[in-house]
């Protein structure tokens, strides 16, 4: 099948029958994804309009600017206000902390600057030996890695704020707190590219749930439903891969073991969901000189969300975003309140951007 193909109508109306007719012999079905780019497939392409009432698939955790806490925004504008340069994605700028944003704090005179890669900030403190320069490391498995390089070959002066998340500890908070009901996960595909497929084969016996590793086309989170449906139905839990065109049983060693060399795991909060076991990671004693948390000694302390908003209950896949009194009045995508209408891939953005 050639990628055009993945977008075929024809298809996707045969797979929609198929899911139907697999679905009639079936009761409520709930299924998660956690990955930006799935929300944004089945919102673009109006997957959920092709399913039966009886299937639905709600969006969990899988932004990573949206988990990202007040407490770690706070403690990024902290860097900038010592006078420290601070170096971000675009996402990240707006994104509210307690009381500000990165966006404020480079308003206010702060040396904060918009990169696209982390090369671009290693760039920026070679450049300029004279400055400190920290750059906020956000995203899931799929960005530690290149973090990880570059902080192998990194100049004295450069230093992360490490706010990296792995996924699948947030998965099995979300199937242990049992606050949201889940009968099935599309897992990311992106993220499984690096880890491959087995980190899920302890999620799916332990619970008793099937996933399906998938790709990012409309047939395939089609496809992937099928195959979820077939697993539903036959009572069996296994980790299924849809997206064997990118994703390997053992993952990209390479990065894997570039990631163990440089970071280790930790405990961390998400936005939405208390402290997550080994859900975290943090540099190894070796890497400990370019730990912005410790070098320029960050002591903040966590706060509540903003009040009113909902992200919290969108990133736990407890509500839709139009579900949220604020979605498309007091918060849009150019007066965001909460990170999930900042970022391209929060949910509400994703929402907002393709039906409003
Ligand atoms: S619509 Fe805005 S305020 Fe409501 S949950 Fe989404 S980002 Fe938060």
């Amino acid at each position: 099948m050639i990628l055009r193909d993945f977008r075929d109508r024809g298809l996707a109306l045969k797979a929609s029958k198929e899911i139907g007719d697999m679905a009639s012999t079936l009761g409520k079905v709930k299924i998660m994804h956690v990955c930006g780019t799935h929300e944004d497939t089945i919102t673009r392409f109006g997957i959920r309009s092709l399913l039966p009432e009886n299937v639905e698939v709600i969006s969990g955790p899988g932004c990573p600017v949206c988990v990202t806490t007040n407490r770690e925004i706070d403690e990024a504008i902290s860097l900038a206000q010592k006078g420290i340069t601070v170096t971000t994605f675009g996402d990240m700028l707006r994104v509210p902390g307690s009381r500000s944003s990165l966006a404020d704090s480079k308003a206010d005179g702060n040396d904060v600057r918009i990169v696209y890669s982390v090369t671009d900030a290693v760039e920026i403190a070679h450049k300029n030996p004279e400055k400190e320069v920290a750059h906020i490391a956000i995203g899931f498995e799929t960005t530690i890695p290149s973090n990880a390089v570059a902080l192998q070959d990194a100049p004295e002066n450069f230093s992360i704020l490490c706010c990296h998340r792995l996924i699948p500890p947030a998965m099995e908070l979300l199937l242990e707190s049992h606050e949201v009901r889940i009968d099935g996960f599309i897992d990311p595909g992106h993220v499984s590219a690096i880890i491959g497929v087995k980190p899920y084969r302890p999620l799916a016996e332990k619970y008793r749930i099937p996933h399906v590793i998938v790709g990012f086309e409309p047939l395939d989170v089609l496809f992937s439903i099928i195959m979820l449906l077939e697993m539903i139905k036959n009572h069996e839990c296994e980790v299924r891969n849809e997206y064997s065109r990118v994703v390997k049983e053992e993952g990209n060693q390479k990065a894997l073991s570039i990631m163990d060399a440089v970071f280790e795991p930790c405990d961390v909060d998400w936005r939405g969901f208390p402290v997550i076991p080994r859900s975290g990671l943090m540099l190894r004693e070796r890497f400990a000189e370019h730990d912005a948390r410790e070098r320029f000694e960050l002591r903040v302390e966590p706060t509540e969300d903003l009040r009113g908003c909902r992200c919290s209950d969108v990133l736990k896949g407890l509500i839709y975003p139009r579900e949220c009194p604020l979605f498309g009045k007091a918060c849009t995508p150019k007066k965001p309140v909460g990170p999930c209408m900042v970022s391209a891939e929060g949910a509400c953005s994703i929402m907002y951007r393709h039906t409003s």
